[in-house]
């Protein structure tokens, strides 16, 4: 009988363990507007909704509010899913659309409206115009007053057939108090929120009313959004408790802001995301800057992205705006081209490549490249322009490098090597060195009276790592028509003469 006993309490322990688990999952979202492109503000909030569910075991939303329907746009639709997808930020829900959920933003409409917890106003916008300029010119922050003799008139005259738009009823008494998860504790007073519109009277539901609707059905459990917001939240509190709805924690991040302090504007980076796949970014470098750009752990400055996820949490994000660095996020990209596993580079570099019609059939692996040449690069552009020599012929030599390096004097140099490179039969970097040195030896010349006419013939440019490893990856064939062709250019130049 005890056993029995035992074993019963055990269970409804584990029912009980169980069913906070099942309670705890975290469900976060990333619920842009699609008026414009996504910029790095709204990047970061994604990252952050996105790392605190992978962080938590949870799962991440993407609902986009395309509720305003004159200001949306497919094309910045298309903005939002490429840049995200573009940045690894992959959603486990959605792609939501408001627009696709009215009849239910109508359905809890209804709801309020019969349970007196929103009303209809008749009051026409011309009027509620002259309304505000009184309260501004008697020194009032202007709000919609539903005690005004005139809305009272409007409304006790209005029939069925005016045009209205639907408010919501907020409570008149108390305050509002939430504990949001940077900021700490919040109260406004319902004094200062007035019966904001839920539905426009061309019938289309506000944003304030939809995300309390969507947040609320789709279980988002932690609302991580711009502090832009912050002032909306007290409002949606409200009608989560009017619809009887369970309230989610919420985090509101501190502003981005350009290097001089300034908000965050076209010139500063805040352009579309793309925009820094074009420009050469990797996503990894992108998405490292922009975790540390408001949040931090210890003076960690490179995250891996499994390092992000594992140390990621809401209370060490910033109260405080942080300020755009580009130079730190060129840093950081010419840091991820160095380090990453070429394979992951060359995924990115490709679309450059492609660009500039660089085709890497014919040459060597790019991932030899990239370990060869990317120290030396802060841009995927930089890399793509500095791998044209391993796999494009009549590229153009630099004419600086050729006039000082291709003369008459190199023509000795360059003949020794290409011969010895010709019968060459070992193909490695090792060998390779031997032919230099041995040219240098034979010759009584210096490294650099060797290096750099072969470099120039060879690369085009005065500049390049390694000549050895160089020549290995471009490969005998290559060597042997460039050294030609460079020995061909100073034969000409010399008849000049
Ligand atoms: N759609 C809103 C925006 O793009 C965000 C709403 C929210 O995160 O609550 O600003």
């Amino acid at each position: 009988m005890l056993l029995y006993a035992n074993l019963l309490a055990g269970l409804s322990l584990l029912s009980l363990a169980l069913y906070k688990v099942s309670y705890m999952t975290v469900k976060t979202r990333f619920a842009p507007s699609p008026t414009g492109f996504l910029h790095v503000g709204g990047v970061r909030t994604a990252l952050y909704s996105w790392l605190y569910a992978k962080h938590t075991d949870g799962k991440f939303v993407l609902r986009i509010e395309d509720s305003d329907f004159e200001r949306s746009t497919q094309k910045a639709i298309d903005a939002i899913i490429e840049g995200l997808e573009w940045l690894g930020l992959t959603w486990n829900e959605g792609p939501y659309y408001q627009t696709k959920r009215l009849d239910r933003y109508n359905q809890l409409l209804d709801e309020l409206l019969a349970k007196n917890k929103a009303y209809k106003c008749y009051a026409p916008k011309e009027l509620l115009d002259e309304i505000r300029e009184e309260q501004v010119a008697a020194g009032l922050k202007p709000h919609y007053d539903a005690t005004h003799p005139k809305v009272i008139e409007v409304n006790s005259i209005a029939t069925e057939e005016w045009p209205f738009a639907i408010r919501f009823r907020n409570p008149k008494e108390g305050s509002v108090i939430f504990d949001d998860k940077i900021r700490g504790n919040i109260e406004i007073s319902n004094s200062e929120l007035d019966d904001l519109i839920i539905r426009r009277s061309d019938g289309a539901p506000t944003y304030n009313f939809c995300v309390v609707v969507d947040d609320w059905d789709m279980g988002i459990t932690q609302v991580i959004r711009g502090d832009d917001h912050i002032n909306n939240t007290p409002r949606q509190i409200n009608i989560y408790k009017a619809l009887g709805a369970s309230i989610p924690e919420f985090a509101h991040c501190a502003m981005i802001l350009g290097d001089d302090g300034s908000k965050l504007s076209k010139r500063h980076g805040a352009v579309n995301v793309m925009q820094y796949r074009d420009d050469g970014y990797l996503p990894h470098a992108l998405l490292n800057y922009l975790v540390r750009l408001g949040w931090s752990h210890g003076d960690q400055e490179i995250f891996s992205i499994e390092e992000m996820i594992n140390l990621f949490d809401l209370n060490s994000i910033s109260k405080s705006a942080s300020a755009f660095n580009a130079d730190k996020l060129l840093w950081l990209n010419n840091h991820y081209i160095k380090s990453s596993d070429p394979e992951y580079v060359s995924k990115y570099l490709q679309w450059h490549l492609d660009q500039k019609n660089i085709d890497i059939s014919n040459g060597p692996d790019i991932r030899d490249v990239i370990k060869l040449i990317g120290e030396r690069c802060n841009t995927l552009i930089e890399l793509a322009d500095q791998s044209r020599y391993f796999y494009q012929e009549n590229q153009t030599v630099d004419a600086d490098a050729a006039k000082k390096h291709l003369r008459p004097v190199a023509k000795e140099v360059l003949d020794l090597t290409l011969s010895k490179i010709e019968s060459l039969e070992d193909w490695s970097i090792n060998s390779l060195h031997n032919v230099i040195s041995d040219t240098c030896t034979e010759l009584e010349v210096g490294m650099s009276k060797v290096g750099m006419p072969l470099r120039v013939a060879i690369t085009g440019v005065s500049q390049s790592p390694s000549i050895d490893a160089v020549m290995y990856l471009v490969g005998k064939k290559r060597l042997v028509s460039r050294i030609r062709k460079a020995l061909t250019f100073i034969r000409e130049r010399q008849m000049k003469q």
